[in-house]
């Protein structure tokens, strides 16, 4: 499933926060609980590229995770252009 991390800006006391979320949705200010706040910016992180020791691993959140994440691996490339190659290669929309 598509996997957003969202970035928000409260419009009553204008503090900031971020959230990671299944949909670019509405949230609540943590800070002073006005509601229905709308993100003023999402990141995608459905697909991840992570270094790890000398490898680069290729993550996607799959299809079945609902309340978080939960990551699985799809690949494993020794440099990023190759990760990063291989994701483009698999891109399905
Ligand atoms: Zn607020």
């Amino acid at each position: 499933m598509a996997w957003f991390l969202n970035f928000y800006k409260c419009d009553r006391c204008r503090r900031r926060w971020t959230d990671e979320w299944s949909c670019t949705c509405d949230d609540e200010c943590p800070h002073c609980g006005a509601r229905d706040m709308t993100p003023i910016r999402s990141e995608d992180l459905t697909e991840l590229i992570e270094e790890e020791g000398s490898e680069f691993v290729v993550m996607r959140s799959p299809d079945t995770a609902e309340h978080d994440p939960d990551y699985e691996e799809i690949g494993r490339f020794p440099t990023r252009a190759q990760a990063e190659e291989f994701l483009a290669s698999t891109e399905q929309d």
